[in-house]
């Protein structure tokens, strides 16, 4: 089991996609999770729905509540018996407390946290050309990333959109937010002796095949 951490835009979700096909591992997906909650209209989406479009996060009491129904759910099921990749959780020192418990309660264990490293110029573009299936949520990028079809999600057909808040006041935010909230999670994982930092700024098979080696 494994942590993929990173600033937004660093390739977590599309680390995890090529991790899911070559080892079978589940990827969880907090933020998978809000939007689909916020289509559905449930009752994480209404509230989450507010925090994520001016690039706050969703406090931490709804985020956990969240992630420890869905593992109450799915832990046992089929999908998660390779392992699982978290992605985007967790982005808080207080939900690293909570996914120590959690790990004891469902008795599992992180055995590694992959950090992408990588300088926020790097990540305003790669925000900015993300492309977002509507349908599955796998992501793309105009340039480095680009569909078979323009406009067209490669894995379901379903449509390619900008995210609202990829939108740039918005990722502004979100990179604030990840310095003060989510960086410090790097210091808790090496004192936990399993931080693994891998250069993100590569091709993303250069990347892939750092993680591989990991
Ligand atoms: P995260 O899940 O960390 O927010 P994504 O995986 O969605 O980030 O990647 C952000 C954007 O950057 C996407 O448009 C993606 O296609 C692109 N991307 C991801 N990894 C790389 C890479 N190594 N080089 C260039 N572009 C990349
Ligand atoms: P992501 O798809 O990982 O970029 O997440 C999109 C947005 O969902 C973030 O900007 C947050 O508002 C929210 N979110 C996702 N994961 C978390 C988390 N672990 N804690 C709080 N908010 C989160």
């Amino acid at each position: 089991n494994i942590i993929l951490m990173g600033p937004p835009g660093a390739g977590k979700g599309t680390q995890a996609a090529k991790l899911v096909e070559k080892y079978g591992l589940k990827q969880i997906s907090t933020g998978d999770l809000f939007r689909k909650a916020i289509k559905e209209e449930t009752k994480f989406g209404v509230i989450a729905k507010y925090f994520i479009s001016f690039g706050y996060l969703v406090p931490d009491d709804f985020t956990i509540q969240m992630i420890q129904e869905y593992l109450e759910e799915n832990i046992n099921t089929e999908e998660f018996k390779n392992g699982f990749i978290l992605d985007g959780f967790p982005r808080t020192i207080i939900q690293a407390r909570k996914l120590a418990d959690i790990c004891s309660m469902f008795n599992f264990k992180i055995d590694a946290v992959i950090n992408l490293d990588i300088p926020e110029d790097v990540l305003v573009k790669r925000l900015s050309g993300r492309r977002t299936c509507a349908d599955c949520g796998k992501s793309y990028h105009i340039v480095y990333n680009p569909p078979k079809k323009e406009g067209v999600c490669d894995a379901c057909g379903g449509e390619l959109i900008l995210r609202d808040d990829d939108k740039p006041e918005t990722v502004e935010q979100r990179l604030r937010v990840y310095h003060e909230q989510t960086q410090p999670l790097i210091d808790y994982y090496t004192k936990e002796g399993i931080l693994k930092e891998v250069d993100g700024t590569i091709d993303l098979e250069d990347v892939f095949a750092e993680i591989t080696k990991i």
